[in-house]
């Protein structure tokens, strides 16, 4: 298998979306309120970009919608518990290449 470079994370940051499950959904769908998210993250789950979705809405602290599978109230639990990570993005995607859970 051909190692990836700097210039794939590159591209990978930039341009995940275009890959999302949701790109052709009505993405208001992904912005409802309280128990509303937990059937609207349904679609999250075949998409081959969660954990890029996901790293995002971290990173960026973004508090509202539905992002890479989690609720607003999921990511902020997440926050919680890790607030030593300085990149999710790093880490979540580290993991899924076979890094370490070390952020
Ligand atoms: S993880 Fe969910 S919200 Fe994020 S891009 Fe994929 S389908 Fe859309």
């Amino acid at each position: 298998m051909a190692r990836r470079g700097a210039a794939d994370d590159a591209e990978d940051r930039a341009h995940w979306a275009r890959r999302s499950a949701c790109a052709n959904e009505d993405i208001d769908r992904l912005f409802v309120r309280g128990k509303a998210q937990n059937e609207a993250k349904k679609v999250c789950r075949t998409c081959p970009v969660a954990l890029q979705c996901l790293a995002e809405a971290l990173d960026n602290h973004v508090e509202f919608g539905v992002w890479g599978g989690l609720t607003e109230r999921e990511r902020r639990a997440l926050l919680r518990r890790r607030p030593d990570v300085t990149s999710w993005y790093d880490l979540l995607l580290g993991i899924a290449r076979g890094g370490t859970r070390a952020g």
